[in-house]
């Protein structure tokens, strides 16, 4: 008997189209067994796939047997028809399989089951065949139909697989990354709180120290320790700024204040910096606007002064870096831009994840962590803020940052992802 043309494409059809929605793999597989065997006129159908490491095949999926005993089998490549379909990658059909050597009978005996009739097809995925499709027990002999149906079916089956085993890879690689992220995690924030301690008494001995002492000479030594400890504690807080906020204990300090004062006070302690490199660091804001928001100020400055001394750092010699600010009616922008080495698109979106830098620390030629970018978008994002950057290498960088008026406000959408 065979199935009318039109049932097996509607069928078929029907099971392509829900490949794309298989939450249950091993449903899915009975589905396209069941499908295999009706749309032949089998009496059955089985899915063995191949182990790598065993070198034998074990059922993945059947529909003829639910014991323990055959679920758990094994067949070998050598004196089974599965074998035969993987060596060769290609169809086979047995008519009869008492008359055939390649038939592996112990199944049979397991399962209390007299095979009479196989048709296998390889399941392939690239060029290579990773398990075989079998109907068997058909009344009449097996067709070229069944040949192109099984096939068809065992497509299917590979893309299902393969979906299956890519979807795992992500899903370890992601388990991967939470676990390295945690780790990443819990070292800074040990290390941040072992350094705390004994950086606390460096440069409060070292400033004990600078006040006993009258000569010129030392002053200078105590200078450079008090200097670069400070310097330290700079990395050390912004270290864990990042990671307070992530554990959601940072606490913001928010009250009315003017953008245009952070603005201008940054500027000015910016300006010897700007003035060693030969920079012109100018701000713009308009004067009737005070640009008042509810935030943070000093966290707000600290995102500011990363911005601006990132543009001095990145600027050469006579470059120029503006500071703007603008009032919006829902919201205060920020811009910071300058005319510096600029950003390659490819580094673009990652600029703002933690210890992310352009140049290898190997090569570079500036100090830093990576961090001063994670630290500002973590300290926007607190505030109901998004911040992010526009660049052409060669030509300069243009940060921006919004802060809303209201906290609960949605802000208009940026152009780039940060
Ligand atoms: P760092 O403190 O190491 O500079 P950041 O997080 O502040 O770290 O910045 C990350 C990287 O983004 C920098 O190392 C630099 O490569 C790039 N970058 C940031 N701002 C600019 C800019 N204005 N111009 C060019 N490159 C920049």
């Amino acid at each position: 008997m065979t199935t009318p043309r039109i049932n097996v494409s509607a069928r078929l059809l029907d099971l392509t189209r829900n490949l794309s929605s298989i939450t249950e793999l091993e449903t899915y597989l009975h589905a396209l067994l069941s499908a295999a065997k009706e749309l032949t006129g089998s009496a059955s159908a089985s899915l063995l796939e191949y182990d790598e490491t065993a070198k034998e095949f074990f059922f993945n999926s059947m529909l003829w047997f639910q014991g323990d005993q055959v679920r758990s089998a094994r067949v070998p490549v050598q004196g089974s028809v599965a074998g035969w379909v993987f060596l060769y990658g290609k169809p086979v059909v047995i008519d009869d399989v008492a008359t055939d050597k390649r038939h592996y009978k112990k199944i049979d005996e397991l399962a209390g089951f007299t095979t009479k009739s196989i048709l296998g097809v390889p399941v392939i995925v690239g060029e290579r065949t990773i398990a075989v499709l079998e109907v068997f027990n058909k009344l009449e002999p097996y067709t070229n139909e069944d040949i192109w149906i099984a096939e068809t079916i065992s497509a299917l089956i590979a893309a299902s697989l393969q979906t299956n085993s890519l979807e795992k890879n992500i899903q370890a690689t992601q388990d991967e990354a939470r676990e390295l992220e945690q780790m990443k995690n819990e070292f800074i924030a040990i290390a941040s709180h072992e350094l705390r301690t004994p950086l606390g008494l460096i440069l409060g001995h070292a400033t004990f120290l600078k006040e006993l002492l009258n000569e010129a000479d030392y002053q200078e030594q105590v200078d450079t320790i008090i200097r670069n400890a400070t310097k330290l504690k700079e990395i050390i807080e912004n270290l864990t700024s990042v990671d307070n906020y992530e554990s959601g204990s940072a606490l913001l300090k928010s009250r009315k204040v003017s953008v245009e004062r952070i603005i201008e006070d940054v500027a000015i302690s910016f300006s010897d910096m700007a003035k060693k490199k030969n920079i012109a660091l100018r701000t713009e804001t308009q004067p009737s606007q005070e640009l008042l928001v509810d935030i943070d100020g000093g966290k707000i400055a600290i995102v500011l002064s990363n911005l601006v001394k990132n543009a001095l750092t990145f600027t050469n010699e006579k470059g120029q870096v503006v500071i703007r600010g603008e009032q919006h009616p829902e919201y205060v922008k920020v811009t910071v831009q300058d005319n510096g080495i600029g950003i390659p698109t490819s580094d673009l979106n990652r600029i703002f994840d933690r210890f992310y830098q352009v140049e290898s620390h190997l090569t570079r030629k500036h100090g830093g962590m990576g961090l001063g970018l994670s630290v500002a978008k973590v300290m926007v994002e607190m505030h109901g803020g998004r911040i992010w950057a526009e660049s052409k290498e060669g030509e300069g960088s243009l940060f921006s940052f919004l802060l809303p008026v209201r906290k609960t406000q949605p802000l208009p959408q940026t152009p780039f992802k940060t």
